[in-house]
């Protein structure tokens, strides 16, 4: 049995945790207070997306839905600092969205070869000996690493082809792909043989190619949900243009005009823009046709309507070259595949203050630490004027400044928070 074609899936990332700075001072044999030399967090690891052209399914996600990149190590004495964890790449089919969960904007369209950062490691916290200044010449304190960035993503692949076909099952859409390119379809007299999109490469004169995808059958009312229609219509969804294969040879009992409309019917349910689509319609199995009315009647009713027709036998190799040329030269007319544009803005993150945070003094340096500020600090950024305001406003609303003027806070003392230390003012 086929299995089933995964088209969307949703999974969780998260990138690796910076790991923490650490507090340790020099030990060495008759030298009694030795300075400090506690060493940095190591960086967490990244989440990366890169496109892999063996893949052509979401399926491998059906089953691994949670992507872990590794922690940064903690910092150790002697000015050790903690080994970077690695960042995790995550390959993905040519052509796949990435959305936000939550929202469904789009993130990223992996559609170029370009690796893509999805989530970014959290910094290592830095060690104690980035404190040390000449009143402070024992700081007894290190940075904790900052949490990497975590996200729910849904996958979805929308194919990168120039040219779909589209037809009813068992009408040869397979056998073209496989007689003009190098693809190997799956290729039976069955209908819905075809539960995986092929894409083959159709390579026609001095270094001019296209991108060709063959798509499961779409059945009728498949528009409605009724069957596989909407995952497989959306492979064809930045197709340049359709070819539209009808099997004119009688020999199913099918009529092609009838056969014509119903699958543009269906386009236009699904989407009124792809139906507006260029088409070429390839009028197939011309070899085992014993009654021409079909064709003719199917040519002028296409051509009626502004489509080209060309016929042509798929399996015995008749007229596909002229086919793939006829491709070719009207591709030279439209535009390039489209690439959807990212409309994901990250989002401060909901930020629950309700945990206190831990306020301690050492050498004069107010620390600041707990969960939720971690969080904050590692989703604001800093280079950011708006930015830099809502986390004022957060640590204002959160109570932290008046519980640092009970402490006795005065303006100038120095406040520490993660990789963060400014100077206190009201
Ligand atoms: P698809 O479902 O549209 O992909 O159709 P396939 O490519 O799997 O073909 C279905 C059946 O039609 C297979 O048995 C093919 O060998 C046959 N077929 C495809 N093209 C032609 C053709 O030009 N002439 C004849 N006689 N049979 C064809
Ligand atoms: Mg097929």
């Amino acid at each position: 049995m086929a299995a089933p074609f995964v088209d969307t899936a949703k999974i969780t990332v998260k990138a690796g945790n910076g790991g923490n700075g650490c507090v340790s001072f020099h030990r060495e044999k008759y030298v009694a207070a030795g300075g400090p030399d506690g060493g940095d967090g190591g960086n967490g690891g990244n989440i990366i997306l890169q496109v892999d052209d063996n893949l052509s399914t979401l399926m491998d996600f059906r089953y691994k839905r949670k992507y872990v990149a590794e922690n940064g190590v903690d910092g150790m004495g002697q000015r050790k600092s903690g080994k970077d964890g690695k960042s995790l790449t995550i390959r993905v089919p040519r052509g796949t969205l990435v959305r936000d969960a939550e929202t469904g904007e789009i993130i990223k369209d992996m559609s170029d070869s370009e690796p893509y950062i999805l989530c970014r490691g959290g910094k290592g916290g830095w060690g104690n000996t980035h404190f040390a200044t000449p009143t402070r010449q024992a700081p007894r304190f290190a940075k904790s690493g900052l949490p990497g960035e975590s996200l729910d993503v849904v996958l979805e692949l929308k194919l990168l082809a120039d040219v779909g076909l589209i037809g009813f099952p068992n009408v040869g859409k397979s056998t073209l792909l496989s007689v003009v390119s190098r693809a190997q379809p799956k290729i039976a007299n069955y209908h819905f043989t075809t539960l995986f999109p092929n894409l083959g490469v159709v390579y026609v004169e001095n270094g001019v190619s296209f991108v060709m995808a063959d798509i499961p059958g779409i059945i009728e009312g498949a528009s409605e949900g009724a069957g596989l229609g909407h995952d497989f219509l959306r492979h064809i969804d930045r197709c340049r243009l359709l070819v539209h294969v009808v099997d004119v040879s009688g020999s199913e009992g099918r009529d092609p005009v009838a056969d014509f409309d119903a699958i543009n019917a269906e386009l236009k349910q699904y989407s009124p823009e792809l139906a507006q689509r260029p088409q070429i319609v390839a009028a197939n199995k011309v070899d085992i046709m014993t009654d021409n009315s079909f064709l003719e009647a199917l040519r002028s009713h296409v051509e009626a309507l502004g489509y080209p027709l060309l016929t042509i036998s798929a399996a015995a190799h008749q007229g596909t070259r002229e086919l793939v040329f006829a491709i070719a030269n009207r591709l030279r007319e439209l535009p390039p595949v489209a690439v959807y544009q990212p409309e994901y803005v990250k989002r401060p993150p909901k930020v629950d203050m309700t945990q206190p945070l831990d306020i301690t003094v050492e050498d004069g340096v107010y620390l600041v630490e707990g969960p939720w500020l971690q969080r904050l600090i590692a989703n604001t950024n800093f280079g950011d004027y708006e930015s830099r305001l809502w986390f004022d406003r957060m640590l204002r609303e959160s109570g932290l400044f008046d519980r640092l003027e009970a402490m006795g806070i005065r303006d100038g003392d120095l406040v520490s928070m993660y990789n963060l230390e400014f100077e206190y003012q009201r």
